[in-house]
């Protein structure tokens, strides 16, 4: 007889569990989800009749064993995304570089001051484990620029860097610092340590490992993926639940009783798929809050329409001028092929907000602003007009950890791994695509 596993969560990673354990014939893989979507945070919304992805969602820098079997779920429906990313600070733009360039600074004696602190570091640089990211940053781009990379954070996720985990920038584009043209970069990153920290733009250096970058071409943009996933993985003999909620999970000697609101469950073997751990908890009766020390961004989510022709030909633009609207903004219409018949197209932008601050209670006056705030950065031409818009209210956007999280998070982890041997909860959480797949790779083992 077949071993019977339930996977918990048809996101990303509940996706690439699947796609792991498929391998062994031996398995029977359920999928459940409490949403009614397949896919998690890539199912794309439906907007005035083009399908928007909830930010940015590229399958970027995957392998190509990843890449081969997106493209199989897609019947080839996939084109390369080249990257043309540009980012903005102090009102000006870099282009080709996608993280926040202090050389936009207009004060040479700052960019001095930071030239001597990292000269310093690499001398002698900090061998403490740091317990902030404000202490990480102070580490790494010395206390000039960490000053400014705590500013910047603050604008993108709306929390001090002084009150996250340092883990938190592994979710960030901070993890590297450029403050210089880009000679003087490749000059200082000639020092070992400083190579590890400082970035410079290398023209043309040609392929540099063996990921690629893709995205589909059918029209649909994520949730196209999404759907024909469904399709891909249930012809591969995967059962899938959505709109499933799971309320007890009680472990028996040889098998695992899974009670939700469809019926009851036996397998022998479960995988929370999914970072909410307060469900696991109240499923298994484990009563510790960690998802109280996550932080969660607030954002307005702002769908621009315009004609595509006065879109700039690019992927995407961050903006980490503290004192600016948007931080991420992406040609979505143009690489995701959704453009109307009358030639509109659409622009998205991600913007921090406070939830009921002024722009969460007016969003025709953040989608004006932000409009005027996109052309002046050249996302779109200076002629462009706004043909529409609409306004998502995203009270959880990325989730950050909060001081005490990891901690909290390790004793879980402790509590369901000595007292449950057939769920397994993996005590890393890896936060890009490519990771996430690379992560799932070792359940193989987990679930012998
Ligand atoms: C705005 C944004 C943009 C991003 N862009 C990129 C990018 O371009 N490239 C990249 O590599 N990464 C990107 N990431 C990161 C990456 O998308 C995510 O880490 C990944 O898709 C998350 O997959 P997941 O399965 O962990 O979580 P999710 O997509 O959140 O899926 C979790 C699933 O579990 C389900 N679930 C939750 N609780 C329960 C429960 N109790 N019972 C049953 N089901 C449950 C949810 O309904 C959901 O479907 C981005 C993340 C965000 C937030």
């Amino acid at each position: 007889m077949k071993k019977r596993v339930m996977i918990v969560g048809s996101g990303f990673r509940g996706f690439c569990d699947a796609l792991h354990l498929m391998k062994n014939p031996d398995l029977e893989i359920h999928i459940v989800d409490s949403a009614p979507f397949f896919g998690g945070v890539m199912h794309s919304l439906d907007i005035n009749g083009f399908s928007v992805d909830k930010g940015v969602h590229i399958f970027d820098s995957i392998p190509v064993s990843l890449a081969e079997t997106v493209t199989e779920i897609m019947d080839g429906k996939v084109h390369e995304i080249d990257f043309v990313s540009a980012s903005a600070f102090n009102n000006k733009v870099t282009e080709g570089f996608s993280l926040p360039d202090l050389n936009s600074l207009d004060d040479t004696a700052i960019k001095k001051q930071i030239r001597e602190e990292l000269l310093a570091l690499a001398r002698n640089p900090a061998t403490d484990a740091p317990a902030t990211l404000e202490a990480l940053f102070d580490q790494r781009y010395g206390k000039t620029a960490g000053r400014i990379f705590c500013d910047i954070f603050r604008k993108v996720y709306g929390i001090s860097a002084d009150e996250v985990e340092p883990t938190a920038i592994a979710q960030t584009s901070m993890g590297r610092l450029k403050f210089l043209d880009d000679p003087d970069m490749l000059d200082l990153k000639k020092d070992p340590f400083l190579d590890t920290v400082l970035a410079a733009r290398r023209k043309a250096v040609g392929k540099v490992d063996d990921f690629v970058s893709i995205y589909p071409s059918d029209g649909d943009a994520m949730r196209g993926w999404c759907k024909r996933a469904v399709t891909w993985l249930e012809s591969k003999g995967v059962r899938i639940s959505l709109g499933t909620k799971i309320s007890k999970i009680t472990e028996r000697a040889d098998t695992v009783e899974v009670e939700t609101d469809k019926g009851t469950f036996e397998v022998e073997t479960l995988i929370w798929s999914n970072d909410s751990l307060r469900a696991l908890g109240s499923a298994l009766n484990i009563e510790r809050d960690v998802d109280g020390l996550q932080y969660g961004t607030p954002m307005l989510f702002a769908t621009l329409f315009t004609q595509a022709d006065k879109v700039r030909d690019f992927t995407y633009l961050q903006n980490f001028d503290p004192d600016q609207l948007t931080y991420r903004s992406a040609a979505s219409g143009r690489f995701s092929h959704q453009v109307r018949e009358d030639g509109v197209s659409f622009v998205t932008c991600e913007c921090p907000a406070d939830v009921n601050g002024t722009y969460w209670n007016d969003t025709d006056k953040l989608a004006a602003d932000v409009w005027d705030e996109i052309r002046s950065l050249g996302v779109v031409e200076k002629d462009a007009e706004l043909a529409g818009f609409d306004v998502k209210r995203i009270p959880v956007s990325f989730k950050l950890a909060r001081l005490g999280y990891a901690a909290a998070f390790r004793d879980f982890h402790t509590d369901v791994a000595s007292r449950h041997k057939r769920v397994i909860l993996r005590d890393v959480v890896p936060f890009f695509r490519r990771d996430i797949y690379l992560d799932s790779a070792h359940l193989t083992n987990l679930v012998a």
